[in-house]
């Protein structure tokens, strides 16, 4: 039986908290706020301050979430939230500091901030970094609208075009798009690779960028990489790399090594922040040094104080930045949690991570190759794509079905139907935090829905059986969306 809501177990006249009596005169709301604006019939619950908590703690449990299942989301996952990264953000130095203080009482925030900018330039091979984008397709933005201000100042206003993989995120034409582009498809090869024929024939004098992903999305790291940027720098083209899941590069590989000229990172992806309902995300850009002029402003910057002690502060003396792109200075709470994972990890622990990631990719994929398609058969990196065309020509079952009843098993379902280029998508991240029993447990739950898509299909189309609420009707839910309760 379903819990009472909130709203069903008010009554009148209880309340959760007591608030004392007033020690300065009071005044009635409606001197305060305009008639228009007062509601006399809502109706709020009157409830106990335990009917609060509990409503909001089940509420909670109702969330998967990785502090309770495994989250092998693909491509946007979160990793595990390092609780030390939750202690230090909540210290009261980084917690109740406000942006407009002057720069002398934040000096600490702004090392902080500094020093984070070295360890990703440190980490990507890059120059120089702003931490300012409040996600990853921000990053995008702000990296694009750089390239633009680069093409522009040498007068080569006739680059219009932007090309990018077919198996890219879709805010990588979207950006382009928005910048003002026109956006040019490439095919991928049969081995996951960029097509580089296709590539090849595609480039031209008008080509502004290529905005490609590291590894790609399909989880492969692209064999002929070096020959791809080449063949987009020989024309003067510059190269945009998506940074967003770098977990399998961190200490392997660096995208400024490869030629990269300006690439974001998601801190809420690679660098263990929180995102989705768990808080803000933060997508800083980094660029090579020909690009730095045009990063947004401000800069955190160090240098010497009149006393000879070194002093940091807000750069905002640079002419040709392509300006501000945020209030402020970026979601600052998320950078004090990446700083604490880089610096708590060290670099042999970044190291690690990378082959962690890499390990448990490839045992998982190998355990479940043979019961799925898999999208590409060789080494992955962080993540791999399995399709599942063959349980939906044999047995009707699709990815959607499989997604949902790995739900009745305890486990939050893989990224589905993405890359959009792969039938019956199912694209699996394990990440590098998760032991071989997890790792197994996760196999085994696949295998046994493998099976179960051919003896019984109906049980795996009506998954989820466990939920509070079944299938929904995903149309309705977009066209119609019930999203408040209200009283019968
Ligand atoms: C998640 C992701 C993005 C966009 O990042 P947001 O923070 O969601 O805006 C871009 N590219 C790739 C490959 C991603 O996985």
């Amino acid at each position: 039986m379903p819990e009472p809501l909130i709203f069903e177990r008010s009554s009148p006249g209880r309340q959760a908290a007591t608030i004392p009596s007033a020690e300065v005169p009071t005044v009635a709301v409606e001197h305060v706020l305009p008639e228009r604006f007062l509601r006399r019939d809502l109706p709020l619950p009157e409830v106990s301050e335990l009917d609060v908590v509990r409503h909001f703690t089940r509420l909670s449990q109702k969330n998967a979430c990785i502090d309770t299942t495994f989250y092998p989301l693909g491509s946007c996952t979160m990793k595990y939230n390092p609780k030390i990264n939750e202690d230090v953000a909540r210290l009261p130095g980084f917690a109740r500091i406000h942006p407009y203080q002057p720069i002398e009482m934040v000096q600490g925030a702004l090392q902080l901030m500094y020093e984070l900018q070295e360890y990703l330039a440190e980490i990507s091979g890059m120059d120089a970094v702003t931490l300012q984008p409040a996600a990853g397709a921000h990053g995008e933005l702000t990296g694009m609208l750089m390239i633009r201000a680069y093409h522009t100042e040498r007068g080569e206003t006739g680059r219009s075009r932007v090309l990018i993989p077919d198996s890219a995120h879709g805010t990588n034409p979207a950006t382009a798009k928005m910048v003002g582009y026109t956006v040019q498809s490439i095919p991928s090869d049969s081995r996951g690779n960029l097509d580089l024929a296709a590539l090849r024939r595609a480039v031209g004098p008008d080509v502004a960028a290529l905005m490609i992903t590291i590894p790609s999305t399909f989880g492969l790291f692209d064999e002929q990489i070096l020959d791809v940027i080449g063949a987009i720098h020989e024309v003067g083209g510059l190269v945009y790399g998506d940074g967003a899941n770098m977990n399998a590069m961190l200490g392997q590989a660096r995208f400024g090594d490869l030629g990269v000229d300006v690439m974001h990172f998601n801190l809420h992806k690679t660098f263990t922040t929180p995102h989705g309902g768990g808080g803000p995300p933060a997508g800083p850009v980094a660029v090579k040094a020909h690009l730095a002029p045009y990063l947004p402003v401000p800069v955190v910057a160090r240098r010497q104080a009149p006393d000879g002690s070194v002093e940091y502060y807000l750069d905002y003396d640079r002419p040709r930045s392509i300006g501000k792109i945020r209030a402020f200075y970026g979601n600052f709470g998320m950078l004090v949690r990446a700083y604490t994972y880089i610096r708590s990890m060290g670099a042999e622990g970044l190291q690690a991570v990378g082959e962690a990631a890499v390990l448990n990719a490839n045992y998982l994929m190998e355990r479940l190759k043979g019961a799925y398609d898999l999208y590409v058969d060789r080494r992955c990196k962080h993540e791999f794509v399995l399709s599942a065309r063959r349980q939906r020509r044999t047995t009707g079952v699709r990815a959607l079905d499989i997604a949902k009843r790995l739900i009745d098993y305890g486990f939050h379902p893989p990224t589905i139907y993405f890359p959009i280029v792969v039938e019956e998508a199912l694209m699996i991240e394990p990440t590098e935090t998760e032991s071989i029993e997890t790792l197994d447990e996760f196999a085994e739950a696949m295998l046994a829905i493998a099976r179960e898509a051919e003896e019984n299909p109906e049980l795996v189309k009506q998954a989820p059986h466990t939920t509070e609420i079944g299938r929904l009707d995903e149309v309705a839910a977009v066209r119609r969306p019930n999203l408040r309760w209200k009283p019968a």
